[in-house]
């Protein structure tokens, strides 16, 4: 082991406010070694259900103390967590378990309610006291080798297939008992309208979970779960207030099921800036922007009467477009991929509608049309699904500050450009169909400055929209941003010299991180020891605490661990330089990364923040130590191939940080298999992000630096939200069973969020549970509850509304073939996990062959030769194909398991565009580029060459190409590419002068130089990463990774497109 604080100059000064027992009263050699047990409860205590899902902080319950601000135990009792299960998730009938389905397909139970029951579907943990059978969870809870995403029920279907066909178990009717009281009395008239309609909640059931602390249903797989009544479990949680906008209530009680949706500010937080910007997304429909004032707080006027409903009066004329419907023989039709970014479809709404509908590249949904029932979706055998961008970063967004944020009573859906107005004073629901009344401050137009407009306000014109939130919407005063770094620093990290560029980049950035006057920050190294650096007021250099109890890890003065980062700058700007050099001559080989991350959980604990951990090995000590499980010789077989986490350490302690409001990021650079699988988790259960440099070396592999000096730059930059929480609703009838992403499942359908980050997408699947029965539309609404930077509490809102069909033609006509793939990847990396790859890659077949089939003997009218499909769907084949072809999912090749798992972790964690682009990349030839169809932004000029199939066919040995796979970009020179191509852009005199690793391009003055960089930087510009290019030459060691990308070309193991249509062909006909 390595103490260096001798020699760099540590200030050994005794903390003078830490009395540890343990403490030494001095120590001669200028460090704390903190060994030995000692009386800091205990850690590693994950004894109850509830333990992960508990967040002791948040309190407020009505009558209770209301905030905890310290530590507190994080191990309730398992029984306290049982009871406070069922109180809270209101979802049981006393003495009524959760019903144990005795397969693992995602059934659903619709529960009705009988006209006049009071509305009960808020969300778990508002507090109803009745119930509803649902050991709600999501899809990831499965055990392996027990999942089906399809087979029907009592059907012949048990070949693999993600399609879930089957209908919903009968509706089991509950009374209800009605809702805790509105912390304020109701106000206004009894809503009209009909009966209340519920929505559901979700059931997925499953096998009692042995393995699993949490309650019955934790996951054990697939992305995050919720424990069967986990919400249940913090009765005063984020659940509440999303779901309900209450403050929590501890007990369920009696009251007038009068939710009232005028939620006025019973005090407000100081943070909450005043004044309305009324900007709009780029692109986005119905998002005009102006600059208007918004009146803070309500006015009161006397409302005029308002117009008819605008929803339903552009209702008529819905119109069906045929285009998608085209029928296209795919194995004659060879050019049908578009030369330029494939667009989402546009539903087809009438044109009004439309134009306010949410920006595709933020909510897409993969069928535009939504099938009527659930049998109509079971027969197109297309998965139903939406993806999402909800955090994503956008120019321009409408924020609006009011004291009234207008919910429905009953389901609590924000108000949005879908509902309809029945008349001046009420609005109805268009997900429960519940009638609301228009809340006085609401009739208000600020934009117009005109009353009783309350359908021209701009939550009602905008799909895309942010509240800044009023204190009923926080547990406690939002969280500061705390920034807590944690660095390998073992031998093998200080040899691949990635502390440098971490330390520098983040030198060069510190001013630039999100926050406040409140941001505090911290820094933690490890090897086989924990070192905590003091930062405190006053010392004239960090001071270095070293903990070599990782058995038992505790926090050594934690007061001055983490620092206010304006207040201590200078002692963090020293650490940031001195750092690298620490350890450069460290030959601790050992990594305790596990007690490195359990130090850092609990010096976060108490406020919440983001963890972002460097880590560049297998962690071989302490808690969490792996050992190697890539067999090298067996990496070229979809067998046994070690997907799955070896130890569930981390995502124990995920869910621990989850619990406290704490995200890990993790950052992997490493040339040696490192278990990503299992290490993995840390960020996916705790919401993080992964970053993999694989091979990282500042010498041997210099392209990676820039790589991850760009990609740290943005990490760090970027905007976060903390302690937040996401919902998604859908129109009654409509049920999601299934979550994709990074987070956890809290209470059925919430997503617990720690941090939420711009560049993170999702997925979720849906069924259909209630036919859809004279419904023209269907509305679905992303709520995502943060804290910002600043410390303000806001809600961003995403709507989208889409048409339903009744016939299958119609639900091919609107389908979103690339929504299609990205939603079936996802559940492949599930399937890959819970069973094998090739399970899951069987299943990706199956989708295209299944919906082809169904289109062919339903849908065609004239039986023709060849492979037919929907001109929406005619793209399927060849995306599926690509997804085998993917890392993720590809057989016989030399994929390194931990990059096969990033890839998978990509899969999941990237917002839709990346994804496709990772899968299917983009070919542009390159050596003629001209301005004709360019682009002009910022006075640049961006040629916009057509894209090209992916094919060797399309090569021209005189050209140059362009291919732009996500992460990574190849330029290939042709051997007889144009001089003036190689001397004008590559700078060199010939083709043989090509140096053989280069990455770069030289900017020349030239304008083909200027073009050719131009369109570079372009496509660089649009995603949160940082792609490598590498120009290669016909004799490039890398030249099979460009050729492996050629999707329509045959590989050593896997088909060509046109292989691969036959192969559909054939079973489409059977
Ligand atoms: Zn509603």
């Amino acid at each position: 082991m390595m103490h260096s604080s001798d020699a760099q100059g540590y200030n050994p000064a005794v903390p003078g406010s830490y009395s540890h027992p343990k403490v030494p009263p001095h120590q001669p050699s200028g460090q704390y070694n903190y060994s030995g047990s000692q009386n800091v409860s205990q850690f590693n205590s994950y004894q109850g259900p509830g333990q992960t899902l508990n967040r002791p902080p948040v309190a407020p319950l009505s009558g209770s103390p209301v905030q905890q601000t310290g530590p507190v135990p994080q191990v309730p009792p398992p029984a306290l967590q049982n009871s406070a299960a069922i109180s809270s998730a209101g979802s049981f009938p006393p003495g009524a378990g959760p019903p144990m389905l005795s397969n693992w397909q995602y059934s659903q139970s619709a529960v009705s309610h009988p006209a006049g029951t009071p509305p009960s579907h808020l969300a778990p943990g508002t507090g109803t006291g009745s119930a509803q059978p649902s050991p709600s969870l999501s899809g990831n809870t499965n055990p392996p080798g027990s999942y089906q995403y399809a087979a029907s029920p009592g059907g012949p279907s048990l070949h693999n297939s993600f399609m879930k066909p089957g209908s919903a178990p009968p509706p089991v009717t509950q009374p209800l008992t009605p809702l805790h009281p509105p912390p304020r009395p109701p106000l206004g008239p009894p809503p009209v309208g009909g009966p209340p309609l519920i929505r559901p909640s979700t059931l997925t059931a499953g096998p009692p979970n042995t393995q699993s602390l949490l309650n019955s249903a934790a996951n054990q797989d697939g992305d995050a779960t919720s424990a069967a009544s986990d919400g249940s479990a913090v009765q005063n949680s984020y659940d509440a207030i999303e779901g309900g906008g209450l403050m929590a209530t501890p007990h369920p009680s009696p009251a007038p099921p009068n939710l009232k949706m005028n939620r006025n500010v019973g005090y407000s937080y100081p943070a909450l800036p005043p004044g309305y910007q009324n900007t709009s997304p780029p692109g986005a429909p119905g998002m005009q922007a102006s600059a208007l004032q918004y009146p803070d707080g309500s006015k009161h006027f006397h409302q005029p009467p308002l117009g008819t409903n605008h929803l339903t009066a552009s209702m008529g004329s819905l119109s069906l477009q045929q285009e998608g419907l085209r029928p296209v023989n795919l194995l004659q039709e060879r050019n049908i991929l578009p030369t330029t970014i494939l667009q989402a479809p546009v539903p087809n709404l009438h044109e009004d509608i439309q134009k306010l509908n949410c920006n595709p590249e933020l909510f897409r949904c993969t069928l535009t049309n939504i099938p009527q029932t659930q049998a109509l979706l079971n027969k197109a055998k297309l998965p139903l699904g939406l993806l999402l961008h909800p955090f994503k970063d956008l120019s321009q967004l409408p924020v609006v500050t009011s004291s009234t944020i207008v919910r429905c009573r009953s389901c609590r859906t924000y108000i949005n450009p879908f509902v309809s107005f029945l008349d001046q004073r009420r609005w109805k629901c268009n997900l429960c169909y519940r009638v609301n009344d228009v809340p006085e401050e609401f009739m208000y137009n600020p934009v117009t400055r005109v009353y009783g407009e309350p359908h021209k306000r701009p939550e009602v014109q905008n799909a895309t929209i942010e509240f800044m939130a009023p204190s009923e919407y926080m547990l406690r005063p939002p969280q500061p941003p705390v920034y807590l770094f944690v660095f390998d620093v073992s031998h093998n990290a200080i040899e691949t010299g990635y502390l440098n560029t971490v330390c520098k980049t983040l030198l060069d950035n510190l001013d630039l991180l999100p926050g406040n006057t409140r941001t505090k920050i911290g820094f933690i190294t490890f090897d086989s020891t924990i070192h905590f650096y003091s930062l405190q007021e006053g010392l004239s250099q960090p001071q270095m605490l070293i903990v070599s109890d990782i058995e038992d890890v505790f926090i050594p003065m934690p007061e001055n661990l983490l620092v206010n980062l304006n207040e201590n700058k200078e002692l963090i700007q020293d650490l940031l330089r001195t750092l690298p050099q620490m350890f450069t001559k460290s030959l601790e080989t050992q990594s305790a990364l596990g007690p490195a991350l359990q130090a850092a959980f609990k010096l976060m604990s108490p406020t919440g923040g983001r963890i972002s951990v460097f880590q560049t090995q297998l962690p071989s000590v302490g808690m969490g130590a792996l050992k190697s499980r890539e067999e090298p010789n067996q990496r070229a077989t979809a067998k046994d191939i070690h997907l799955t986490p070896s130890t569930d350490f981390y995502k124990k302690l995920a869910l621990d940080c989850s619990g406290q409001q704490v995200a890990v990021d993790l950052f992997l650079l490493s040339g040696q298999y490192s278990d990503l699988a299992s290490l993995g988790c840390i960020s996916r259960y705790s919401a993080g992000s992964v970053y993999y440099y694989q091979s990282y070396h500042h010498k041997h592999n210099p392209v990676q630096v820039e790589k991850l000096q760009k990609e740290l730059k943005r990490y760090l930059t970027r905007k976060i939200g903390f302690e937040a929480v996401m919902r998604i609703r859908c129109t009654k009838g409509l049920s999601i069973h299934t979550f994709h992403g990074n987070f956890f499942v809290r209470s059925t359908d919430l997503l617990s969020l720690p941090n939420v980050n711009p560049d993170a997408g999702y997925a979720v699947q849906m069924s259909v549970e209630e036919s859809l029965t004279d419904m023209q539309v269907v509305s679905f609404q992303s709520a995502l509850l943060y804290t910002s930077s600043k410390g303000e509490r806001r809600i961003r809102v995403h709507t989208m509304c889409l048409p339903v069909v009744t016939t299958l033609s119609d639900v091919y006509a609107g389908a979103d073939v690339q929504a299609i793939t990205g939603l079936l990847a996802n559940m492949a990396v599930d399937r890959s996990v819970s069973a094998t790859l090739s399970d899951a890659r069987d299943a990706l077949v199956n989708a295209v062959i299944d919906s082809l089939s169904a289109y062919r003997s339903s849908v065609l009218s004239i039986q023709q030769p060849g492979l037919m499909a929907p001109s929406s769907l005619r793209l399927f084949p060849l995306y599926v194909l690509a997804l085998l072809k993917q890392k993720a999912f590809q057989t016989g090749t030399n994929a390194r398991l931990d990059e096969r798992i990033f890839t998978m972790c990509q899969v999941k964690n990237q917002p839709l565009v990346y994804l496709m682009l990772m899968t299917h990349p983009s070919l542009y030839r390159v050596d003629n580029l001209t301005d004709e169809g360019a682009l002009n932004i910022n006075d640049r000029t961006i040629p916009q060459p057509p894209i090209l199939q992916l094919s060797v066919e399309k090569l021209s040995r005189d050209g140059a190409y362009l291919m732009d796979a996500g992460s990574v970009m190849f330029l290939w020179i042709g051997k007889n590419c144009g001089q003036s191509f190689i001397s004008q852009v590559l700078g060199v005199p010939n083709y043989g002068s090509i140096p053989q690793n280069m990455t770069h391009l030289p900017e020349l003055e030239t304008a083909e130089s200027i073009r050719t960089i131009a369109f570079v930087s372009w496509l660089r510009e649009q995603r949160p990463f940082f792609p490598i290019l590498y120009i290669i030459k016909d004799d490039s060691p890398l030249k099979s990774s460009f050729l492996q990308n050629m999707i329509e070309d045959r590989t050593e193991s896997a088909l060509s497109y046109y292989e691969f249509l036959l192969h559909i062909q054939q079973q489409v006909n059977k």
